[in-house]
């Protein structure tokens, strides 16, 4: 099985990185491959499994994903930098057993008159302003919804919910639905302009359109990824016809997660 390495700068990340690369260069079912990959090992925190999401992004397809966290939160991280010889076990008697995750589909129109840009989140994508009020309009499958003002949108994934639309008072969805999370970020609501002020969820066969007023002036972020700075004439976010692949070799429950990094441990575990 192709093995490739992908992990943050830090100082446990190099050495659990390192130790694992021995490893899999001693294992007779294991080879290095960091270019085409069956499984990518992402070894640090969130951050870097996001990267290293953007980095496989054009073979999502044909990688499952492990997740060694050396600090940091770690939520989408099932191995501690200790367990490295168990994760080494795991994969050398791995049965393709994988679980999957719902990915955001994002379309970006220019004003430009370029070519319009395809992407995929894993966490979510944000569009905001920080030089004025954002003020946009939002369709929901072509129609108009609203007209949004404040600091930014925020459209999350499930299993980026947890993320920034946590911060910014969404929900928190199981990734066992396939849904699309709308939040805003500060809208202004007065006698004079009105958003719905609660976060909205999408299904499979619904889109969302943001068309802002200012096509300039805007920031739009996919994951941890800032979107080249061009004017914007519209953005649809659905659910991608990709998902995210896991190597499943331990379970922990979605709700089990949540409860590990929001709440802490319990003392009767
Ligand atoms: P970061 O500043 O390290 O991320 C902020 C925190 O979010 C970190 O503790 C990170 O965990 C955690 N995190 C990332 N994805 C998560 C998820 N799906 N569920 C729960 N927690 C998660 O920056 P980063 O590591 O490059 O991550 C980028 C992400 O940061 C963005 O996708 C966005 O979701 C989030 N973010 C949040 C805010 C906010 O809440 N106000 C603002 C900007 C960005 P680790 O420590 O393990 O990396
Ligand atoms: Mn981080």
């Amino acid at each position: 099985m192709r093995v490739s390495i992908y992990s943050n700068d830090g100082s446990t990340s190099n050495e659990v990185a390192s130790q694992l690369k021995e490893k899999i260069d001693n294992s007779s079912k294991l080879q290095y491959d960091g270019l085409n990959p069956q499984i990518v090992i992402s070894v640090g925190g969130d951050g870097t499994l996001l990267s290293a999401f953007h980095h496989y992004n054009d073979s999502i397809n044909n990688i499952r994903f492990v997740g060694i966290h050396t600090g940091h939160l770690g939520f989408y991280t099932d191995w501690r930098d200790y367990e490295v010889q168990q994760l080494v076990d795991s994969l050398e008697n791995d049965n393709g057993q994988s679980v999957s995750y719902p990915l955001l589909s994002i379309n970006i129109n220019y004003k430009d008159g370029g070519p319009s840009d395809s992407m995929v989140a894993l966490n979510e994508s944000t569009l905001k302003r920080i030089n004025g009020t954002m003020v946009t309009d939002i369709n929901i499958k072509n129609e108009f919804f609203e007209k949004f003002r404040g600091d930014g949108l925020c459209v999350a994934t499930p299993t980026g919910s947890t993320a920034y639309n946590k911060s910014v008072g969404g929900a928190i969805i199981s990734p066992e639905f396939d849904a699309v999370q709308v939040s805003e970020m500060a809208s202004i609501n007065n006698r004079v302009f009105r958003t719905l002020g609660s976060p909205i969820i999408i299904p499979p066969d619904e889109w969302i359109t943001i068309i802002p007023d200012n096509p300039y002036h805007n920031i739009l972020t996919c994951d941890q990824l800032v979107v080249q700075n061009r004017p914007i004439q519209s953005i649809t976010y659905s659910i991608s016809n990709d998902r995210i692949y896991f190597a499943q070799y331990r379970h922990t429950h979605f709700w089990k997660r949540v409860s590990n990094s929001f709440i802490g441990v319990h003392d009767n575990d």
